[in-house]
C-alpha cells in the first residue's frame, strides 16, 4: 500500500478546514460587494456576470455544495435588489430573468466542479505513481538551491525534505546540482553511477532539465538503486579473478607435471645406458662398438628430453602448436621403438595395426608422440595386474573419415569400472600411489588443441581402449 500522496500543486480535493472557511468568507464578501455596487450604480451596469467570480472561488476552493450555495445567494441578492427598483414591465419577466441566471450559475458550478475533480484526480494519479516508484525522484530548482519535490523512496533514502535535504543529497552522492546543470547544458559527460557515502548504496542518476509547474527551470533527478547489480558485478569480478588465478595455477601445474611425467622416461633411459656402460667398463669386458651404441642412445634420449623441455617452454610461451603435415604411422612406430624394450620387460605383446595408406595428419609430432607414450605407459602399468599370457597392447590407426584420422590404444588390463570412465580425464584423478592424475588430462588437452577428440571405451575382450582423432592435413 502506498502512503497517501502529497499534492504537487495547490489544487486539492481536501482543503484544510480553516482555509475553506476563509475562502467562503471571501466569496460571500465579494458577492455582497457586487450587490452593493449594483445598488449604488442603480442597475445601469449589468453586474450579473460579476457574480461568477465568487461562485468560481467557492466551487474551486471548497466544492460543489459551496458553489451552489453561492449561486443561490447571488440570485437571491440580485432578486432582492430588483424588488426595490422594479425595472421590468411584467413580474413574470423578472422571475424569468432570475430563473435563467440561476440555471447559468448552476451549469457553471457543475462544469467547474467536474473540471476540478478531473484535474485533482489526474494530479493524484501522477503523484501516486511517483510515490510508488522504486527509484528516488526529486526536483530541485535550476540553481540546485531548493528542493521542490521528493517522493516516498527519496524521503526514505535521503530523509526529510527542504533545502537541508538538497545539501545532504549533494554531500552524500558527492555531486553539486549546479554543476550537473552546467554539464547538462554544455552537453559534457556526467558521472551516472554514484555511491551514497552514508549508506554505501549505489545509485544510477538520470537528470533532466525541465520547466516546473510554476514556470521556473528545474532539474528532475531519478536516482535508481543499483546496489544489487553493483554487488553482483563485484562478486562476478572477484570470481573471474579467482578463476583466472586457478587457470594459471592449473596451467603451471599441468606443465610441471608434463615435465615430471615426460622427463622421467628419457632420464631413466639415460641412467640405464650409463649404468650399462659403467658395468661393462668395470668388468673390463667391453667392446668400443657396444659402448658407442649405448652412449649414442643415451645422447639421443638427452636430446629428446631437451626437445620436451623446449616444446613445453614454447607451449607455455605461445600456447601455440607447431602444426605440420605429419606421418601418423611413422610417429606410432617411433613410439613403439622407444617403448618395445619396456613392454618386453613386462611380458607385454605389443602389436601395431597401422593403415599404410593413411593421409598425413596436421600435428605437432613431438606432442603427439608424448600423448602416445603416455597412453602406452598407462596401458603397460594397467596390465601388470593381469596374467602374463593375457597382456596384449595393440595400437591401431585408421581413417575415420576423409578428413579425420583415428588412433586406438587398446590394452587387456583390468579395465575401468563405469564410474571411473567419467572421471578418467578429470585432473588429479589417479589410482596410483605415485600418480599425479594429470597425464590423461594433458593428453586430451593436446589432442583438443589439435582439433581432435579423446575418449575411452571398454575393450570387448577386457581392458580399456583410449581413442583419439586428428585432423587430416590439407594438401
Ligand atoms: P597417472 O597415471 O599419473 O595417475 P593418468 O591421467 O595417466 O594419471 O591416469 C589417471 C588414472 O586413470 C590412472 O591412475 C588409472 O587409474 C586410470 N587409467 C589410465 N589409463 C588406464 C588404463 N589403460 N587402464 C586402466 N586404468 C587406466
Amino acid at each position: 500500500m502506498f502512503a497517501r500522496p502529497q499534492p504537487l500543486y495547490w489544487l486539492t480535493l481536501d482543503p484544510v478546514r480553516g482555509a475553506s472557511h476563509a475562502w467562503l468568507a471571501l466569496a460571500l464578501a465579494l458577492a455582497a460587494a457586487i450587490a452593493g455596487l449594483d445598488y449604488i450604480t442603480g442597475y445601469d451596469f449589468s453586474l450579473l456576470i460579476a457574480y461568477l467570480v465568487p461562485i468560481f472561488l467557492a466551487t474551486w476552493m471548497i466544492g460543489r455544495a459551496a458553489g451552489v450555495a453561492l449561486a443561490c445567494i447571488a440570485v437571491g441578492l440580485w432578486t432582492a435588489m430588483f424588488a426595490f427598483k422594479h425595472p421590468f414591465s411584467h413580474p413574470f419577466l423578472f422571475m424569468w430573468e432570475a430563473a435563467l441566471q440561476f440555471c447559468v450559475y448552476i451549469i457553471f458550478v457543475v462544469v467547474l466542479n467536474h473540471l476540478r475533480i478531473a484535474l485533482a484526480h489526474a494530479d493524484e494519479r501522477f503523484v501516486t505513481v511517483l510515490e510508488g516508484l522504486h527509484a528516488s525522484v526529486y526536483v530541485v530548482d535550476a540553481g540546485g538551491g531548493e528542493l521542490l519535490y521528493l517522493n516516498q523512496k527519496g524521503r526514505e533514502a535521503f530523509g526529510g525534505g527542504g533545502t537541508s535535504s538538497v545539501r545532504e543529497i549533494e554531500r552524500r552522492l558527492g555531486i553539486r546540482f549546479a554543476d550537473l546543470m552546467v554539464a547538462q547544458q554544455s552537453g559534457a559527460g556526467m558521472p551516472l553511477e554514484m555511491r551514497d557515502s552514508a549508506t554505501g548504496k549505489w545509485y544510477w542518476l538520470a537528470v533532466r532539465v525541465m520547466r516546473w509547474v510554476d514556470g521556473r527551470i528545474v532539474q528532475l533527478h531519478i536516482a535508481t538503486d543499483i546496489t544489487a547489480r553493483k554487488q553482483a558485478e563485484e562478486v562476478a569480478r572477484q570470481q573471474h579473478e579467482k578463476l583466472d588465478m586457478t587457470a594459471r595455477l592449473v596451467t603451471v601445474g599441468e606443465m610441471a607435471s608434463v615435465l615430471a611425467h615426460e622427463l622421467n622416461q628419457p632420464l631413466a633411459a639415460i641412467a640405464n645406458y650409463n649404468m650399462g656402460c659403467v658395468r661393462r667398463l668395470r668388468s673390463g669386458n667391453w667392446r668400443p662398438g657396444e659402448l658407442l651404441d649405448a652412449l649414442e642412445k643415451s645422447s639421443a634420449q638427452a636430446g629428446r628430453a631437451g626437445s620436451i623441455i623446449q616444446r613445453v617452454r614454447e607451449f607455455l610461451r605461445k600456447r601455440e602448436l607447431d602444426l605440420a603435415p605429419s606421418d601418423l604411422s611413422g610417429m606410432i612406430m617411433d613410439v613403439a621403438g622407444l617403448i618395445r624394450a619396456e613392454a618386453g620387460r613386462h611380458a607385454i605383446d605389443l602389436r601395431l595395426d597401422l593403415d599404410p595408406r593413411l593421409p598425413k595428419a596436421l600435428a605437432d609430432g613431438i606432442m603427439i608422440k608424448q600423448v602416445l607414450i603416455n597412453l602406452v605407459r598407462n596401458a603397460i602399468e594397467a596390465m601388470q595386474a593381469v596374467p602374463a599370457e593375457q597382456r596384449e597392447l595393440r595400437i591401431h590407426s585408421s581413417a575415420e573419415s576423409p578428413d579425420r584420422l583415428h588412433v586406438e590404444v587398446a590394452d587387456r588390463g583390468p579395465g575401468l569400472p563405469s564410474e571411473l570412465t567419467e572421471n578418467l580425464f578429470r585432473p588429479f584423478f589417479t589410482t596410483k600411489a605415485d600418480g599425479m592424475g594429470m597425464g590423461l588430462q594433458i593428453c586430451r588437452s593436446i589432442i583438443e588443441f589439435h582439433g581432435g577428440r579423446m575418449w575411452a571405451t571398454a575393450n570387448p575382450g577386457g581392458g580399456v581402449v583410449i581413442h583419439f582423432t586428428l585432423v587430416v592435413a590439407k594438401p
